[in-house]
């Protein structure tokens, strides 16, 4: 049996950077906060909290965070976020990827004359917090349907820019739908190579497999995207956690299998399942 693993699999290049920023930094502060998960990956959530890292959900808990230091995640925060950190004067680490924060000055500057319409997940912490830089001009299209509720009118210009995991296909079928409903775009592609790679990369492997593992937290949105892909040429998909939810009947008789994982699974996971695999089949 040979096993196919993804180059890309695993933390890319701004969750990495922001899960190092909150290790480096928990023995130097005498209170580390993040606002948010840092990543959606429970084990390393659990992790963090058990080194004392507490986690702030609302603006209230963030204002309250006045004797440590917040770390801002990967996906960024609005701007009212920000100003609210920098008006109470609560000391912050701003582990925006930079990536993303390309887009939140793409959508702030082009807000000053346009409409801003997102492609991505309207509920998404990246989508959320890309709609706080468009002052309050933005709308998000997920879906087909979407488009009839935008609420621009059509001569008024607008810029498009995408959440940065968003599938590379869909981005372009929402954006002809778009110009066929005589919306006046200009297009900013923001997705992230990082992703567009990885989703790429794991459809070639799913192609040649006879059975396909991704590996991800169930509520990150890359990783149920390559579950989608993979699953769409390779019958025998898989997407688990971690090693506990492997479901061994699949990969039964399979002389290859490929192994993939969304931006937020951490590299010990990935090894303990790929030598798992490699043992037992
Ligand atoms: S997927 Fe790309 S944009 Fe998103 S955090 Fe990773 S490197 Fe940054």
């Amino acid at each position: 049996m040979e096993i196919l693993k993804a180059d890309s699999a695993g933390f890319c290049f701004g969750v990495k950077r922001a899960v190092d920023a909150v290790y480096e930094n928990i023995e130097s502060k005498d209170k580390l906060y993040t606002f948010g998960p840092i990543i959606h990956n429970d084990e390393v959530v659990k992790d963090l909290e058990s080194k004392g890292v507490t986690i702030l959900s609302t603006p209230e808990e963030l204002v309250s965070a006045k004797d440590g230091t917040v770390i801002i995640r990967s996906h960024g925060v609005s701007k009212e976020i920000i100003d609210l950190l920098e008006e109470n004067n609560i000391d912050y680490i701003d582990m925006t990827c930079p990536f993303v924060k390309r887009i939140h000055n793409t959508v702030y500057k082009e807000s000053e004359d346009k409409n801003i319409i997102i492609i991505g997940n309207p509920v998404h912490p990246e989508v959320v917090g890309i709609m706080g830089w468009s002052r309050g001009k933005a709308f998000a299209v997920e879906k087909e349907e979407d488009v009839s509720k935008i609420p621009f009118p059509k001569d008024q210009q607008i810029c498009v820019v995408s959440q940065t995991t968003f599938n590379y296909n869909k981005f372009q079928e929402l954006v002809e739908i778009l110009q066929k409903n005589s919306y006046y775009i200009y297009i900013v592609n923001t997705i992230c190579d990082a992703t567009r790679k990885r989703q790429s990369e794991a459809k070639e492997i799913a192609s040649k497999v006879d059975a396909m593992i991704v590996i991800g937290d169930k509520k990150s949105s890359n990783s149920k995207k390559l579950y989608e892909i993979c699953g769409g040429v390779c019958e025998k998909t898989q997407f688990i956690q971690s090693l506990h939810e492997l479901n061994d009947s699949l990969l039964q008789g399979a002389s290859q299998i490929g192994i993939t994982a969304g931006a937020s699974t951490p590299n010990n996971i990935i090894e303990e399942v790929q030598n798992y695999v490699r043992i037992n089949f």
